[in-house]
């Protein structure tokens, strides 16, 4: 290794200590076309073959609904501001039951259930309750949803879910309208309610700076996830930020590396989306597979369109030569 330092601080991760933002900054500034980037992704993926046993997992997400969303999330399809959709439309109940029960019998480790921020909740609540009865006891169910206080935190759990994806994303409250405090109260009252956190660093474009990749990653490591990796913003045609382009998935290979090596042993995994196998090969062991609504599409069933289904995100993690996890997702037990 040329840089001493660079191998100096993956040492570091190797031996299980937490490295500081300084180092995952010099970490994340290492160019990917160079000896010390495959360093770093090969570190990446030696602990989480470690954590994770070797097994990768494909999780499986619902979309619950479509709505032109007052958050104003400039990356978003849902937006209002990017006036992709102008209507309101919900899945459904028994469409969202018979998605789910395709994903459990397709094998998916974990189900996530996804709605826009201006879904009620009360009606959420209803259909995770409804969905949860229809699956297997042992059948992982995670919510993807707005920011949410304490008490609605334990109405998830009791109704049968077992943790959520939340982020305090790149550009929160400047490129979109929700203020990174509530992210944060968010994160709060999840663990005090018992729900286990997925969490990634996202959506990563080309014009985010290196300081707050290491911002978010760090806010991320504080929030004790049992997942964080690193995902690329998918440009919605026609929007501001498409604009900026997209990263390729050699750098989020590399990015999604030094996550891993910033979250520690502690966090068994390492998302990235869209599922891709250079990044599985860089030490990503969660990929989703996505139905009905999805924020980085404009079509409406993102199955029909970038969604990638149970089968074909195991077969990227086969090619990459990790095994997949039968059963109920580990990284969520
Ligand atoms: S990311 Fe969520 S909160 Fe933001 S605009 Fe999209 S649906 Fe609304």
């Amino acid at each position: 290794m040329k840089h001493g330092h660079i191998s100096d601080m993956v040492a570091k991760a190797l031996d299980g200590e937490l490295l500081a933002g300084e180092e995952i900054s010099a970490l994340l500034s290492v160019s990917i076309k160079t000896e010390e980037s495959f360093y770093i992704q090969w570190a990446g993926r030696t602990i989480s073959d470690q954590v994770s046993l070797g097994r990768a997992e494909v999780h499986a997400q619902v979309g619950l609904n479509i709505s032109p969303c007052f958050n104003d999330c400039l990356f978003c399809s849902f937006a209002r501001i990017n006036g992709i959709f102008s209507q309101q439309t919900e899945t459904a109940l028994e469409d969202i039951i018979a998605r789910c029960a395709d994903f459990e019998k397709n094998g998916a480790n974990a189900i996530y259930l996804m709605c826009t921020a201006d879904f009620d909740f009360d009606r959420f609540i209803d259909c995770a309750a409804a969905v949860r009865a229809a699956l297997q006891p042992c059948t992982v169910l995670i919510a993807n949803i707005a920011d949410f206080g304490p008490a609605q935190a334990r109405r998830l759990k009791d109704a049968g879910c077992a943790g959520v994806y939340h982020a305090l994303r790149l550009g929160e409250g400047s490129d979109t309208r929700i203020p990174p405090e509530r992210r944060l109260q968010t994160f709060h009252a999840a663990r005090e309610a018992g729900l286990k956190l997925g969490t990634c660093l996202e959506p990563v474009g080309p014009e985010h700076t290196i300081a707050e990749l290491v911002e978010k990653t760090l806010i991320a490591r504080d929030a004790t996830p049992v997942y964080c990796g690193a995902a690329r913003r998918i440009p919605i045609a026609g929007t501001k930020l498409a604009g900026y382009g997209i990263v390729s998935e050699a750098r989020m290979a590399h990015i999604l590396a030094v996550v891993r090596l910033a979250m520690g042993f502690g966090v068994p995994g390492n998302c990235t989306h869209e599922p891709n196998v250079t990044g599985a090969i860089a030490g990503a062991n969660l990929f989703w597979a996505e139905s009905g609504a999805n924020p980085r599409d404009d079509r409406e069933q993102t199955e029909k369109s970038r969604g990638t289904n149970i089968n074909d995100c195991r077969q990227l993690f086969i090619e990459a030569e990790w095994d997949v996890a039968t059963g109920p997702s580990p990284f969520f037990s």
